[in-house]
């Protein structure tokens, strides 16, 4: 089969290699839609915690069951499916405590096990979901993210009629918005500096969506930091409400640090919470993309074949999209 591999030189090509051998657990999956987001840039540019290269890329796919494993129970083949890129061991204290995103062996689809970004890839079965036809490649594609997103809104005690702001225009940033919404919150602000993702975010339904300049001093009972910067976690210190919460999802790097004053956090008995991938939530998201689906559509640009997986990386960076897809042509 034909797959992208990037190699441990940040190099990126596409090559022919074995189509993977399921194990009795396992299916075999031909991916229709492939998501790419920051994680891919670290693989391909920077390195990423996990990463064994070379790796073949691609964690947020759809596709359909080709084959399946001997032990595997209610997949059968042709079955259209989305599947939660995150192995677990099963038997660590945190897989053990109900928290597998942080499981001390987690081993991802697309960057430690081969990933989707090729003709074929091979999925443990407990990971993989039945997702109706109708949904589509892209959108089922997208589940994971938005079960990201799911966990980032359980993380933060809930929205339900509170004034909820969001930094970050980006696929995370606007899902939280409109699943914000959708989970009642009162008021929902998204807040990012580009106007072309501020666009964006209003034709996917979030009316107040505007640069982080304009937002004066009032406070949010919650905030989500989805954009990675220091600069909108700064600023989110300071408009989160007595008592409220801050949840970081954006993705700083590894060893950036940024300087805070603690009696912001003292004085207004604030709570910062992180939310690091999925955890549980994948077959919620699935739930929720349906009910979503006309909102999340929006943010989808998916011009790039998968076999121009560095150009589509390339053109993500430039953050000019919110959601880039890969194609899987023919
Ligand atoms: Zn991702
Ligand atoms: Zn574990």
């Amino acid at each position: 089969m034909l797959a992208v591999q990037i190699r441990s030189d940040h190099s990126v090509a596409v090559i022919e290699t074995d189509v993977p051998s399921i194990a009795p657990d396992e299916v075999l999956v031909k991916p229709c839609s492939c998501g790419i987001c920051g994680t891919d840039l670290h693989i391909l540019h920077h390195g990423f915690p996990g990463t064994r290269y070379p790796v073949i890329p691609g964690h947020e796919f759809s596709g359909h069951v080709v084959e399946v494993g001997r032990d595997v129970s209610g997949l059968r083949e042709g079955d259209f499916v989305a599947v939660d890129p995150n192995v677990t061991c099963g038997v660590c204290r945190w897989c053990k405590m109900g928290r597998p995103n942080l499981c001390e062996k987690l081993d991802p689809i697309g960057v430690g096990r081969p990933g989707a970004a090729a003709e074929y890839v091979a999925a443990p079965a407990r990971n993989t979901f039945i997702v109706r036809e109708s949904l589509g490649g892209n959108l089922a594609a997208m589940i994971e993210p938005l079960a990201c997103v799911l966990h980032a809104v359980e993380r933060s005690q809930g929205v339900l009629a509170k004034d909820v702001l969001v930094f970050g225009g980006g696929t995370m940033g606007l899902l939280t918005a409109i699943v914000s919404r959708l989970r009642g919150a009162n008021r929902v602000v998204l807040a990012d500096p580009m106007p072309g993702k501020l666009a964006v975010a209003k034709s996917a339904g979030v009316a107040e969506a505007i640069d982080p300049g304009l937002l004066g001093t009032e406070a949010f009972d919650v905030v989500f930091e989805a954009a990675g910067s220091r600069a909108a976690l700064d600023q989110a210190l300071d408009l989160v409400q007595k008592t409220g919460v801050l949840v970081q999802v954006g993705v700083h790097g590894e060893h950036d640090s940024v300087p805070f004053n603690p009696f912001r956090i003292y004085e207004r008995e604030l709570h910062i919470i992180g939310s690091n991938s999925l955890a549980d939530k994948f077959p919620e998201a699935v739930d929720v993309m349906s009910e979503i689906a006309d909102q999340a559509r929006v943010l989808i640009d998916d011009r790039f074949e998968v076999w121009d997986f560095g150009a589509a990386v390339d053109e993500m960076a430039k953050g000019q999209t919110i959601k880039t897809q890969l194609r899987f042509g023919g």
